[in-house]
């Protein structure tokens, strides 16, 4: 990088930061359009509703239209925002779908009745990616490697009578990737519910013993791969020693923000079931940012409350699990910051994209340069000053 370090700290600043209550807002329009199940009308309105919104900031929308055996009209929508490197992508994306099982004893039958909002699951990840594309179109220079969001159509499994799995649609996504292009992908799918929003208290009192909702970030694996190789992926060196600097990334990312490691924990990803999946399992490396809990039913804690695949998936649930609306805003903060701190040290902003100043051979397995974390600071800590609010 060329120029003072107070000149790059003033740009840092002049970088607008993505916003939870911005994040919110998304997510509650998409709520509006109601049940966004695949093939349905809301799934339609919800997508269009994206793509204007993203051509508005002044992104080329790019569409993935596919069919599947369930979906006559599935669609993802992708932006780009070209890097000095065109052959390694980071690519963020949370999938614009929803879907309602009937509650047990029918377990895995899709609900006719449903008229869920799918506001947790996942209209929190894609109204925070909408915020993050809305800033990221803002942003001086650009980034050293190629930048993709995407908001996938058919993660959801369409239930025990569906001929087919899901994940359709990053399944689909993956498949376009081209041949020696390395991804790192991103996966924001049901968060909000998390570090620094408090357990309910309700909750506490009745067993969980938590004082905060995690988010975890589960990545690529650094010690248990068996999830993976059991459906057949041959693990190489490069995925590993990838997989070791993400974690790495990711840990020193939350060190910079000050998140407690308690709350906001970086861990193997030994389950895969979302969109990250597809990406793992085509060799590329991934996190998926996912708040409450995961796997708490077999590990017999009682602190899971998910509204996922349900009616009961909606904003007043939201609110009522978070302690209010600022409560949501400041966990849909959390993750914010942390894929922005991601962009920022990999943002060149002395550059354009006619006149970059990086090279084509820096490698994406060095470890981010201490110089690019640190000259984020500036932007991180106006970031947290601005987000701090009270908890209640
Ligand atoms: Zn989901």
């Amino acid at each position: 990088m060329t120029g003072s370090i107070g000149l790059q700290e003033e740009d840092k600043i002049s970088n607008p930061w993505p916003q939870g209550d911005n994040a919110y807002n998304n997510m509650l329009q998409m709520t509006d359009f109601g049940y966004r199940k695949i093939d349905s009308e809301a799934n339609l309105n919800a997508r269009n509703w994206i793509s204007e919104e993203l051509a508005n900031m002044g992104y080329d929308v790019e569409t993935q239209s596919f069919t599947t055996n369930e979906c006559n009209d599935c669609q993802n929508i992708v932006i780009t925002i070209g890097g000095a490197i065109d052959n390694e992508w980071i690519v963020v994306g949370a999938h614009h779908d929803a879907i309602c099982y009937s509650p047990p004893p029918l377990i895995g039958f899709t609900y006719t009745g449903c008229s869920s909002e799918g506001a947790y699951d996942d209209a929190t990840g894609s109204g925070a990616l909408l915020e993050f594309a809305n800033v990221l179109s803002q942003w001086e220079g650009t980034p050293e490697k190629t930048w993709k969001l995407g908001w996938w159509d058919y993660e959801e499994w369409q239930g025990s009578e569906s001929s087919e799995g899901g994940g359709m649609g990053s399944s689909h996504f993956v498949d376009s990737i081209p041949n020696g292009t390395t991804v790192t992908y991103i996966n924001l799918d049901m968060f909000g519910l998390n570090w620094p929003v408090p357990t309910p208290s309700l909750s506490q009192m009745s067993g969980c013993d938590e004082e905060f909702w995690t988010l975890y970030q589960f990545t690529s694996p650094i010690d248990d791969w068996s999830y993976y190789e059991d459906r057949g992926l041959d693990v190489t060196d490069d995925m590993r020693i990838r997989a070791e600097n993400f974690q790495q990334e990711l840990t020193d990312i939350n060190n910079e923000l000050e998140h407690p490691n308690e709350w906001v924990k970086v861990i193997d990803d030994t389950k895969g079931n979302s969109d990250h999946y597809n990406f793992i399992m085509a060799g590329h490396t991934a996190t998926w940012l996912r708040g409450q809990h995961q796997y708490i039913a077999e590990e017999g804690d009682s602190c899971e409350q998910t509204p996922k695949h349900a009616q009961t998936d909606s904003v007043n649930t939201l609110n009522q699990l978070g302690g209010g609306r600022s409560n949501v805003e400041s966990g849909l903060q959390t993750g914010l910051d942390i894929i922005a701190t991601y962009a920022h040290s990999n943002w060149d902003i002395q550059s354009s994209n006619e006149n970059s100043t990086l090279s084509n051979n820096e490698s994406s397995l060095l470890p981010t340069p201490i110089g690019n974390i640190s000259i984020c600071l500036v932007a991180i800590t106006v970031a947290i000053l601005k987000r701090r609010k009270e908890i209640v």
